[in-house]
């Protein structure tokens, strides 16, 4: 072993002083590479010190200096892209392609937060009643937290402290213990790019460190990504202690494929949604719903030749289709998954369980996985798996493949692939699900648009980056305001416009 890695707190890197420690791995090869420190409440409280100190100050600064300071992050974070790139996937296992792809996109919310001086002005209303005028101003909340997972460690802390730091507030980012090495990094580069001290720290932990964000009242403000019981914990646990809460969770999402679709291009879409990444992403797609029996079995011929032939291999090469997974415990728990679904009476059209990399035997890896004739009930189908596994559900009709994705308990994402624009249109417009694609396998929104799922996905109303991730970090003061010339009499009725 050689490093631990610390926090990030008040402007520097900090050592961690608590003593435990979780071992951060390489998942190509399977070694222990370092360790991260684990918080302690008193090591959060020393962060959350220097958030509030930071606090009047960072507010205070006009909203285009501010937005210069983004600028420069982002510049700073293009220039450091392939040191970035290397650390994810070394620590997460994605390919590097992807992994740029994972800082790309956070900078994409970046580039969103530039035009913030634009984005929180409030509104102004002329003469709304005899001498009156009403404005309203967007003001951050204060210090404010980020709770973020393991499997987009830039992207998803920089859809957070992006918008949050533009909009004055200062942060607290709670990386995953099995990847810090990114969120901290970054961190740096804020610094370097202007941020003043305690503007954005980033503080290392597990539980410990996790309640001790959730009850200090200090906080005034919880974002979280990660599985839903998580997410449901800290939502219901941030809002009994007064807290704003987001809190986003797992997925399952569906692509239904028409009759009249493309088979080819399904095929390839498909194919890179699912065993991307080796299917750790909230985004991926780990269900094909193909409407009728022909579809199904023309999808499932053409599908098992390319998911035995995934290029699969190192994290750090360029041309691997995906990497290993994040941890020999996920890794036993997917193929747990497999087992189970065997059980429960699926084809197993293609097993990946018995894969081995030659070179890298101690490596977490795994092959793709299909299998065929899953159904609701099905505890393999019902819950989230997160691994290079591709369910097939066989629809009879449209009605079927509408109902499938709106009754599963998750609702992050969901595709349609068809030719029939009036039928994808009914679909979208029906389906019980946050974020649809149509002939789009990962319908992930754009910067300026704004990520959310449903039902067991998302917690909390207001979802992240785009106009409502500026909602989230911000809260509304409406000012009324009379000049009088002259003021005579008191009034005892409440004042109306009429
Ligand atoms: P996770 O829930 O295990 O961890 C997420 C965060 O919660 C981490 O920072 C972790 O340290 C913390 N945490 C873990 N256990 C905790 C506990 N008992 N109490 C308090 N905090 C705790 O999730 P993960 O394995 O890092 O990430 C994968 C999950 O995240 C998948 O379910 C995936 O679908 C989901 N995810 C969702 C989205 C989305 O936008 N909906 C995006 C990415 C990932």
């Amino acid at each position: 072993m050689t490093t631990q890695q610390g926090h990030f707190i008040n402007g520097a890197r900090v050592a961690g002083e608590g003593g435990r420690t979780h071992d951060i791995f390489n998942p190509t090869t399977g070694e222990v590479q370092s360790s991260v420190a684990l918080a302690t409440r008193e090591e959060m409280a020393r962060a959350v010190d220097a958030a509030q100190k930071a606090f009047p100050a960072w507010a205070a600064v006009n909203p285009q200096k501010r937005a210069r300071v983004m600028f420069r992050f982002k510049e700073l974070v293009e220039k450091d892209m392939e040191h970035l790139a290397t650390l994810i996937s070394s620590e997460h296992g994605k390919t590097l392609p992807d992994a740029r792809g994972d800082v790309q996109r956070g900078l994409e919310v970046v580039e969103f937060a530039c035009g913030i001086p634009h984005l929180q002005k409030g509104e102004y209303t002329e003469a709304a009643g005899p001498g009156i005028d009403v404005y309203s101003m967007r003001q951050p909340l204060g210090v404010v937290a980020g709770i973020t997972p393991f499997n987009f460690p830039a992207m998803i802390p920089m859809w957070m402290f992006g918008v949050a730091i533009a909009c004055g507030n200062t942060f607290i980012n709670k990386p995953s213990e099995k990847d810090p090495s990114t969120p901290l990094r970054l961190a740096e580069l804020m610094m370097e790019a202007g941020a003043p001290e305690g503007v954005l720290n980033v503080v290392n932990g597990d539980k410990e460190a996790v309640d001790a964000i959730i009850e200090d009242p200090r906080v005034k403000a919880i974002s979280f990504v990660g599985s839903s019981d998580i997410a449901h914990y800290i939502y219901s646990n941030g809002a009994a202690h007064g807290k704003r809460v987001q809190a986003f969770g797992g997925a399952k999402n569906h692509m239904v494929i028409l009759p009249d679709a493309d088979m080819e291009n399904v095929v390839n879409q498909l194919l890179g949604a699912a065993y991307g990444s080796a299917g750790e992403r909230c985004m991926a797609t780990p269900v094909a719903v193909p409407v009728g029996e022909e579809t199904a079995d023309t999808l499932i011929s053409m599908l098992k030749p390319r998911v035995e032939g995934l290029r699969i291999g190192p994290s750090l090469s360029e041309d691997s289709d995906l990497g290993p997974l994040v941890t020999a415990a996920h890794r036993d728990r997917v193929a747990n998954y497999i087992q189970m679904a065997v059980d429960e009476g699926q084809e197993l059209v293609v097993d990946g369980r018995d894969f081995s990399l030659q070179g890298y035997e101690n490596g977490f890896f795994m092959g793709g996985t299909l299998l065929d004739r899953a159904k609701p009930g099905h505890k393999s189908y019902d819950e989230e798996i997160f691994g290079p596994v591709l369910q097939v559900v066989r629809a009879g009709n449209f009605e079927d493949a509408v109902a499938l994705p709106s009754q599963h308990q998750y609702g992050n994402g969901v595709a349609i692939f068809t030719r029939n624009g009036a039928a994808a249109r009914e679909f979208a417009q029906r389906v019980n699900v946050g974020m649809v694609g149509v002939n789009v396998p990962i319908p992930v929104p754009v910067a300026y648009h704004t990520f959310g799922g449903w039902k067991r996905s998302g917690f909390g109303d207001t979802n992240q980056h785009g106009p409502e991730g500026v909602k989230f970090w911000t809260k509304v003061k409406t000012v009324t305001q009379r000049w009088p010339e002259d003021v005579s009499g008191s009034e005892f009725v409440i004042p109306t416009m009429g």
